[in-house]
């Protein structure tokens, strides 16, 4: 028997196409209950900057808006996982991506005898994604994500949370790329949302309302499971 122990760090992951808000939404709930954001993107664009082994091989898929190995991945993510500050809890923000990922996810945690506590689904249209994707752009410094139309730093091309002027546009984020991620995701990350919701772990929220409408729901999620956790 498998005794999970409800004290332990709370898992949340999000799942959701490119441009659906899991990185906008991921730094609202880290911020508001001090759960780590672990983006597996991000990650992987450090590894690739890095010129580690893994960022070698990461890079060309990446570029090709493919999913990366789940070998790679789980590895990457396992050692940050394991790091100390952590244990307050995680948001997974784009991890897993595939059923094989999922699967190694529920055994990495039951090992410590921990559990995924909800994966939060970001519904929102296709046709949307192409203009939030090739709208996006980010501070370079501190990470804020910012868009052309919808979220506008107060001061134009100057980070609202650290007044860097340092703004980062990703290169797999042209309209053309999106195309091939937004079919990746429907061919290997959405049969996901089938896999939390045979476990009742899933919870849907309508992510073409505006990111504060979407924030306040999900902060809803969360805060729900944390209190009936205690
Ligand atoms: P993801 O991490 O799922 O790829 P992001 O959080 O990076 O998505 O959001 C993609 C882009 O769309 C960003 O430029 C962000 O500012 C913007 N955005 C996020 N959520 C919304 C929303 N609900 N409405 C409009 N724009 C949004
Ligand atoms: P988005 O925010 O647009 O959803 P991410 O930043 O999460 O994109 O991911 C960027 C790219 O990194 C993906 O297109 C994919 O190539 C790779 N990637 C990120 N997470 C994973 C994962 N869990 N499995 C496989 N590839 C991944
Ligand atoms: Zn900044």
């Amino acid at each position: 028997m498998t005794v999970i122990n409800e004290n332990r760090p709370p898992v949340f992951i999000l799942l959701g196409p490119p441009g659906a808000g899991k990185g906008t939404q991921a730094r609202y709930l880290q911020d508001r209950f001090g759960l780590i954001q672990l983006s597996t993107g991000d990650m992987l664009r450090d590894a690739v900057a890095r010129g580690t082994e893994a960022g070698k091989q990461a890079k060309s898929v990446m570029e090709a808006g493919d999913l990366v190995s789940d070998d790679i991945v789980v590895s990457i993510l396992s050692d940050r996982l394991a790091s100390e500050d952590c244990n307050t809890g995680v948001i997974l923000d784009g991890f897993p991506r595939t059923k094989a990922q999922a699967k190694v996810l529920d055994e990495r945690l039951g090992a410590t005898y921990q559990r995924v506590n909800a994966a939060i689904s970001l519904k929102v249209d296709d046709e949307a994604m192409v203009e939030r994707v090739s709208g996006r752009f980010t501070c370079a410094d501190c990470g804020e994500g910012y868009h052309d139309r919808f979220k506008m730093p107060r001061i134009a091309d100057t980070c609202d949370r650290c007044n860097s002027t340092n703004m980062s546009r990703r290169s797999d984020d042209k309209a053309d790329l999106v195309a091939n991620r937004l079919r990746a995701y429907h061919a290997q990350t959405a049969p996901l949302i089938d896999y939390y919701s045979e476990a009742n772990l899933l919870e849907e929220v309508n992510a073409m309302e505006d990111i504060q409408t979407v924030a306040v729901a999900m902060a809803q999620i969360v805060d729900d499971i944390i209190v009936c956790a205690d």
